[in-house]
């Protein structure tokens, strides 16, 4: 009895929700409300969704990989090029269709000290044209590592993690949500809706991806839909539903990383619709419950949903210059996850051994964790800034230093005396091996004054050493370098 009484507090509670909402009435891409309003059952009240489109015809469909074509497609891919890849599954549709992803690394299914970056394909079911660019860009990137020095990049330095297919059973229903008719990019929980908290009321699919979230510790990733050409960034919601720029704390660096989608575009950033071919969520229009914001918050993921085809479902003979027209930008965008940024790792001055610290930027009001394996940690920021970074674990001294970011990514590794947090400022390693501005020498004069002032006192002891040694055994040649080692 309990559950049910519990199960009618919310469903009251989404019946409240859905008075109270006001979601615009436009029939876009990201998704949007039936404009009629008339959900049917309980289960769609938060998601009404369009029509089904009558105009996707088998003639339409004729040219696309079924769901079992698919399945076929990504395993051909670890067939291929098992060296470099791995074949999982993440969970399964409501039809019980596996959720299967291709991971792309030189180590694959290893825990490594680098950046993970995920696509996320056909979270739409009526938006299929994510799920074959997908397997375009696992194969491009299985033919063309040692060949061509982008993939080899990708390929040797993060982990690239490729869902085909989020909703492949609104694909083979041909419509946007799910078997149970529900809209995935409104069904993750939302932080202006805490209601929207309720785990066990999220469909598989969505589980899924949170359960993947948790567990992958991913830095960035893109979800693929279809019905515009933009790259759309956080937030997806504004406080009071209304249609307004609202942007997140990381609100440069998204833009920095939704551009580099859009002008490696064949045509995204021409965009007379959007500037630039990006665009704020909440101010194109707001949608509640999206994959988006929810990896950028819980997951400190930073995720771009793209609309990379105008239409949702072009003719398959369009595929080739869809994939050709995003190529790049694919490639680009997760490639700027090893090429831009800060990256390094966190130490126990004591243990000597890497801890999950927690990496911040002075003025920027989120946080990124290391890895709990290695402590290393990447924090995508828009170059061409000076930063505070600012490294902190609990039983540990803050540590912080300011690091000027240009164009190419800064290394930068922590190491935390065990106490009580404090500013201490030092700075323990920058590999930007460039010419500094003012503000980096400060640091580097900062930071290196005590590593000069070690290797100094090391080779006086070295010489004296040495000059003891020499003048016992001047009979013998022993090379003067002989005490290093032992
Ligand atoms: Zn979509």
């Amino acid at each position: 009895m309990a559950i049910s009484r519990h199960r009618l507090l919310f469903l009251l509670l989404l019946l409240l929700l859905r008075a109270f909402s006001s979601l615009p009435a436009q029939a876009a891409a990201r998704g949007a409300s039936d404009p009629s309003g008339t959900g049917e059952n309980f289960g769609s009240v938060l998601r009404n969704l369009l029509q089904d489109d009558p105009r996707i015809t088998d003639e339409l469909t004729h040219g696309y990989m079924s769901n079992s074509e698919l399945e076929i497609a990504v395993r051909a891919v670890g067939s291929r090029c098992p060296n470099i890849s791995r074949i999982y599954s993440i969970g399964k549709s409501v039809n019980g269709f596996s959720l299967l992803v291709i991971e792309i690394s030189d180590k694959p299914g290893e825990k490594e000290a680098e950046p993970a970056f995920k696509f996320i394909g056909n979270v739409h079911g009526d938006e299929p044209v994510g799920r074959e660019v997908l397997i375009n860009l696992a194969n491009w990137l299985c033919d063309n590592y040692l060949k061509d020095p982008l993939a080899t990049l990708i390929v040797e330095n993060m982990h690239l993690h490729i869902l085909p297919t989020m909703n492949p059973d609104g694909f083979a229903l041909r419509r946007r949500g799910n078997a149970n008719n529900v809209d995935l990019n409104r069904d993750f929980p939302d932080q202006f809706f805490p209601i929207n908290d309720e785990i066990d009321y999220r469909q598989p699919e969505t589980r899924a991806i949170m359960n993947w979230v948790k567990q992958e510790h991913f830095t960035a990733s893109a979800s693929l839909h279809g019905g515009a050409l933009v790259a759309n960034y956080p937030w997806d919601g504004s406080r009071d539903q209304s249609k307004q720029y609202y942007g997140c704390p990381d609100d440069k660096t998204f833009r920095y990383m939704a551009s580099v989608y859009s002008k490696s575009h064949y045509n995204m950033s021409l965009s007379k619709e959007f500037k630039g071919g990006i665009t704020n969520g909440a101010f194109w229009y707001p949608i509640y419950g999206g994959m988006q914001d929810w990896n950028y918050i819980h997951g400190g993921c930073f995720e771009l949903t793209l609309e990379i085809s105008d239409i949702k479902w072009p003719k398959a003979a369009e595929l080739p210059v869809i994939w050709e027209h995003n190529r790049m930008s694919m490639l680009n965008l997760a490639a700027s996850l090893v090429k831009t940024g800060v990256h390094g790792r966190i130490f126990a001055a004591d243990t000597g051994h890497p801890i999950p610290g927690s990496l911040t930027i002075k003025g920027i009001g989120s946080e990124i964790r290391a890895s709990r394996t290695y402590g290393d940690y990447h924090r995508m920021l828009a170059p061409g800034e000076n930063y505070e970074v600012i490294a902190s674990m609990e039983g540990f001294r803050t540590k912080a230093t300011r690091i000027l970011l240009e164009e190419e990514a800064v290394s930068l590794d922590f190491i935390l005396d065990p106490g009580e947090a404090s500013g201490e400022v030092k700075m323990l390693r920058n590999d930007c091996g460039c010419l500094c501005g003012d503000d980096r020498l400060f640091h580097m004069h900062g930071a290196h004054l005590e590593l000069y002032l070690f290797v100094f006192l090391i080779i006086i002891a070295l010489y004296v050493l040495f000059k003891r040694r020499t003048s016992k055994f001047t009979i013998h040649r022993h090379s003067p370098r002989r005490p290093i080692a032992v």
